[in-house]
């Protein structure tokens, strides 16, 4: 994954770009929040770890800036910090972040927390296909394998659901075919009369 890393420290940046890598991710680095906001204009970014407190712009005004754009591409974010003062997970969670760690980390950790985040992400974009096309007579929707299935009325739970109408082939033969005929017979009626 292309992870956006956010940590004014220089040596905590160097072995977080070291760990991650060796997990085989691809790395962007910014040395305080405003770079890490210039690099996630730029680009669409996956997974964002930032530090919790940097100068300039710190990881919660990050956090509330990314979840302000609402961009199309949902990106995980986890926040750091060095030392836990005990309210730094609220405010982590409150400014819109995923997850929450304190360094440092463990690399074992930090895997199975970027699994979590490939899980999400995953997850949103299995959401994004499934909504992207429904059948506005049956309810019906077009899974990733292009098969109609019984619309799933729990995408309705999520957010920032748009639902876009289509029509399944059993309902074009059944209700559009009819309609589409009706129409042409009222066309050639009144082009007769
Ligand atoms: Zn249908």
């Amino acid at each position: 994954m292309k992870i956006l890393i956010a940590e004014d420290d220089t040596m905590s940046r160097l072995i977080l770009k070291r760990t991650l890598e060796k997990l085989g991710h691809e790395v962007i680095e910014a040395r305080d929040g405003r770079e890490a906001w210039a690099a996630f204009e730029r680009e669409d970014v996956p997974v964002l770890i930032s530090d919790k407190n940097m100068p300039d712009m710190d990881g919660l005004e990050l956090c509330r800036r990314i979840r302000a754009q609402n961009r199309k591409k949902y990106t995980y974010i986890i926040v750091i910090t060095g030392s836990d003062a005990g309210k730094g997970f609220l405010e982590a969670m409150d400014a819109g972040a995923d997850d929450y760690a304190t360094k440092p980390f463990v690399e074992e950790q930090l895997a199975a927390r970027l699994r979590v985040a490939q899980r999400i992400l995953r997850l949103q974009e299995e959401i994004k296909q499934l909504i992207i096309r429904t059948c506005c007579y049956c309810g019906q929707m077009l899974n990733e394998q292009g098969q109609w299935v019984p619309g799933d009325p729990s995408v309705d739970r999520f957010r920032n659901v748009a639902l876009s109408h289509s029509i399944c082939p059993a309902c074009w033969e059944k209700h559009a075919v009819p309609e589409l005929e009706a129409y042409k017979q009222r066309r050639r009626t009144e082009a007769a009369s």
